[in-house]
């Protein structure tokens, strides 16, 4: 074929998985080619997490990318969990013995990537169509797209597949080399950003009679808002208005009196998903992030277990092509799967005690009521949790 690119590493996906692991792999010199299926500006658009864990930075700063993130990124020391209008505080720093978590936005870190790429000279080819892995047994596997009516393909060592939940990577697998571990949500979250002053200067996780609710913030001048919606509910059915009404009645009276509110600049509903692929490598093929596994938003893991796989999945390239050990490949899968489902169980953890569920039994909900209040009240226990929010070690 005339457009043939030749390089070690094939990336499907240019969102952060994709670009932080192209960086990585670009500052040791091994070369890789990211394909994305849309534009710049449509993957900047996505507003999605902003809660980044100490191993997520600590990848950024290797990375080279890290200076924007560390001078106008928010260390968050805590958060705050409301139970039925009572405000509890979570000190991360002080029950994990100094850990934090940063608020930097995706949008951010993907734009920190891209440019970092850019500087490089980077190839990442936006509008790749019709992207396609072939030969993922094989020693010499490759992936054709289309771009601007061309055919092209990209030759490489190995393929890794960072094309998100809805990508082509994880569905190229013969489905009786994988099994899928999923657990769907009988609610969704409705999201707004709005450009107004944050209601408190920590995410507040709150629970009420009403639904979940979550306060979060992207910057001191950005807030991100979500309440707890059936999952039939269009965002039609949600003017600014009511939006505002109903996470005013989730939040204790007097944050809900401090709340300030404007028009939103985004708004849209999620569904909450649990979702795990096993393995995460068929052959030369490497699943990363989201096409290997989502969790539902609550603990603010999908970001954070899409770093610790690139991470893994980063060190073990760098073994192969630098001392051609590749234990780490070959070990990718197990490891990786290790940390992700520990972050599903505490993801899972947080929405079954801070949520709705409306067809519970009565005895699903007292035991409900009783973990909050177990957890709230136990230091050991909201270690436990502080454990986990901050990100357990790579
Ligand atoms: C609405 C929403 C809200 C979220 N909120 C949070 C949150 O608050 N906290 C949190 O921690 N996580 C959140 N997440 C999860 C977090 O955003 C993801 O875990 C993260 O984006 C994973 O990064 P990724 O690079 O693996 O996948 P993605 O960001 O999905 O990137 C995959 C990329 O692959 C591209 N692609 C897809 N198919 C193809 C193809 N066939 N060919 C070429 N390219 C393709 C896509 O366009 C995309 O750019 C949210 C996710 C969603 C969808």
């Amino acid at each position: 074929m005339a457009n043939t690119i030749k390089t070690k590493v094939g990336i499907i996906g240019g969102g952060p998985s994709g670009l932080l692991l192209s960086q990585l792999l670009d500052l040791k010199g091994i070369d890789s080619v990211v394909l994305e299926r849309r534009t710049r500006d449509y993957v900047l658009g996505r507003i999605r997490a902003g809660v980044l864990e100490q191993g997520f930075t600590d990848l950024m700063r290797e990375a080279g990318v890290a200076e924007r993130m560390d001078a106008e990124g928010e260390i968050h020391n805590g958060f705050e969990i409301s139970d039925m209008g009572r405000l509890h505080h979570i000190d991360l720093k002080g029950l994990t013995g100094g850990d934090t978590v940063m608020v930097y936005g995706q949008t951010e870190v993907t734009r920190d990537l891209y440019d970092a790429r850019e500087a490089r000279g980077g190839k990442v080819i936006h509008e790749a169509m019709d992207v396609q892995p072939h030969d993922l047994t094989s020693d010499a596997p490759y992936i054709t797209y289309t771009r601007d009516g061309e055919k092209c393909r990209v030759d490489c060592d190995f393929i890794v597949g960072a094309d998100g939940f809805h990508g082509v990577s994880r569905k190229s697998i013969p489905e009786d080399q994988i099994t899928e571990y999923e657990k769907v949500y009988p609610f969704g979250w409705l999201g707004i950003l709005s450009e107004t002053k944050p209601v408190h200067p920590e995410l507040i996780y709150a629970r009420s009679e009403r639904g979940f609710a979550l306060c979060s913030l992207r910057s001191q001048v950005l807030s991100r808002y979500y309440v707890q919606v059936p999952l039939d509910d269009k965002v039609e059915d949600w003017s600014d208005e009511r939006f505002w009404d109903e996470l005013k009645a989730r939040l204790p009276e007097d944050v809900a009196a401090k709340l300030e509110t404007g028009p939103s600049i985004e708004k849209s509903i999620a569904p909450l998903r649990s979702f795990v692929c096993e393995p995460m490598r068929y052959g030369n093929l490497f699943l990363a992030g989201d096409a290997a596994h989502i969790v539902p938003p609550t603990g603010a893991k999908g970001l954070n277990s899409a770093a610790s796989d690139i991470y893994y999945l980063y060190h073990a390239m760098v073994a192969h092509y630098d001392e051609g050990d590749s234990t780490g490949l070959d070990s990718y899968s197990e490891t990786a799967l290790r940390r992700v489902w520990k972050a599903q169980r505490f993801s899972w953890w947080m929405t079954s005690m801070l949520h709705n569920f409306p067809d519970n039994p009565d005895f699903d909900r007292k035991i409900q009521n009783i973990e909050l209040e177990y957890f709230l009240e136990s230091e050991a226990a909201r270690a436990s949790l502080a454990e986990n929010y901050v990100g357990l070690p790579f």
